[in-house]
């Protein structure tokens, strides 16, 4: 029996509700992530306040540090973060591999939902602000598994959070690309700990295991994350590996479930993939197939130049155009892809979550998200706006509390919102605490930035239940 049942729907767009171990998700559904056992700055009761109904955990964080077999040890991770709502985890191969693509391509990270423009010859990267302050010109980077030259930076546009970043050109340490140091096999991936340089094997088998030892509500397979300048020979043998991964993956849960009766939670499997409908349309017939509770929908979306349709590569676009043509991408991708789904799945965009993602998303039949973004932004002073308060796409529905003009604003950051911050505080007060860097803007700024966009989405499902999906969505993006 179907754990999902969907309640309403408006057009292609599904509202529903998901059972899980510990307890029912009303989809859509938009998912803090919570790396390393924590949604950053947040208490497990702050996330229930402002109306979170699960979350995600990273494999890859948690089994390096503190390792799942320690929090198994602590009674799983639910009781070891002090969450007792649904969790979904990640298969942790994602970190693994972003790295050996980067080195490959001499890209520092590629997001889930990547695509890159290379301006010079292995050298442009969407540079995720690991670690902001370190990037300047003739500095060394450590960026996860590989040490890494500056040579300058400028800006990028940065594809997942789809917003543009510094980016900075780098020169690989020789011995970086030399040694390998993310080597993909038929058994899986071995990787060095960003830690501690320590090598690791992450198998299908191990993913799944490491997720069970964490207890976790939806489990997700091991896939090979595609860079999206891979060729298309490449694409072709990593999409066929990942599907014997994802089969391997699932026939251990079920050996693992079955034997010692744990976790009766689900397993999702994967949609890889690239900007080409052949490709996507094939894959999703063939996840269609395969006895999963649900599908992720990862891989690249947008403007890569190996890959895009010409339409939303043209290179006379720059800046916000590229944003848009990557965004319009998603959307033209989930629409490729879910007629081909089963109705009876939760489908899941892995990675996605800004505002104009939710409604193009949505409006094509996804029903979960989860993005850093929320958080990242807000640690950045980028805290969101409803279009009443000036929210449009042009200004990512975003404020920027750092601004001159908010010094004496009485006014809360958005006086549509509900949440704890914007009851209680003004933008002068806010900027304040940002300009101080007072610990306690984080926490603030994360509790209203999350609380919108859980409540965002709760209003999108709000409108499909109401019929009204295409006024709201017309509110919002005009
Ligand atoms: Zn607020």
């Amino acid at each position: 029996m179907s754990n999902f049942k969907i309640i309403a729907k408006d057009g292609t767009a599904r509202a529903g509700v998901l059972k899980t171990l510990h307890g029912e998700i009303e989809t859509p559904v938009y998912m803090p992530v919570g790396t390393q056992g924590t949604v950053k700055a947040l208490t497990p009761d702050d996330l229930k306040e402002l109306g979170a109904q699960i979350i995600l955990g990273n494999t890859y964080h948690l089994n390096l540090r503190p390792t799942s077999e320690l929090i198994k040890k602590m009674g799983g991770l639910h009781k070891f973060m002090g969450w007792d709502g649904p969790i979904l985890t990640d298969s942790g191969g994602f970190q693994a591999f972003s790295l050996g693509a980067m080195i490959e391509h001499g890209i520092k990270k590629v997001s889930q939902v990547s695509s890159v423009r290379s301006q010079e010859k292995n050298s442009v990267i969407p540079h995720l602000m690991r670690n902001p302050g370190e990037d300047k010109s003739g500095s060394q980077i450590k960026s996860g598994m590989t040490n890494v030259k500056v040579r300058k930076s400028g800006k990028v546009y940065d594809t997942k959070n789809k917003t543009i970043h510094r980016h900075v050109t780098v020169e690989l340490k020789p011995e970086a690309s030399k040694n390998g140091l993310v080597k993909i096999t038929e058994e899986g991936v071995q990787f060095k700990s960003h830690l501690d340089g320590a090598v690791h094997m992450l198998t299908p088998e191990r993913s799944i295991e490491i997720q069970l030892n964490l207890g976790v509500d939806i489990v997700l397979v091991l896939d090979e994350l595609i860079s999206p300048l891979h060729s298309k020979s490449y694409v072709a043998q990593s999409l066929e590996r990942t599907h014997r991964w994802e089969l391997r993956s699932l026939k251990y849960y079920k050996t693992r479930v079955k034997k010692n009766r744990e976790n009766r939670g689900m397993i999702f499997g994967i949609l890889q993939g690239v900007d080409d409908k052949t490709i996507r349309q094939l894959e999703a017939r063939w996840i269609a197939k395969q006895d999963f509770d649900g599908v992720s929908i990862g891989g690249s979306f947008g403007t890569s130049p190996l890959w895009s349709a010409p339409d939303l590569m043209d290179p006379r676009l720059r800046g916000d155009d590229v944003e848009w043509a990557s965004t319009k991408s998603i959307e033209q991708t989930m629409g490729w892809i879910t007629p081909l789904l089963p109705e009876s799945w939760p489908r899941h965009a892995l990675g996605i979550g800004e505002v104009v993602d939710f409604f193009l998303c949505i409006e094509k039949g996804v029903d979960m998200f989860d993005c850093v973004s929320p958080t990242r932004r807000a640690r950045n002073g980028s805290l969101y706006i409803s279009p009443k308060t000036g929210g449009k796409i042009k200004n990512k529905f975003v404020l920027n509390i750092g601004n001159a003009e908010f010094s004496l604003d009485p006014k809360p950051i958005d006086p549509e919102c509900e949440c704890y911050t914007c009851k209680n505080f003004t933008r002068s007060y806010l900027r304040h605490l940002f300009m101080a860097k007072e610990l306690l803007f984080f926490r603030l700024a994360s509790i209203h930035n999350l609380y919108f966009m859980v409540n965002l989405v709760k209003s999108i499902r709000q409108s499909i239940i109401d019929k009204k999906f295409k006024k709201l969505k017309k509110m919002w993006l005009g």
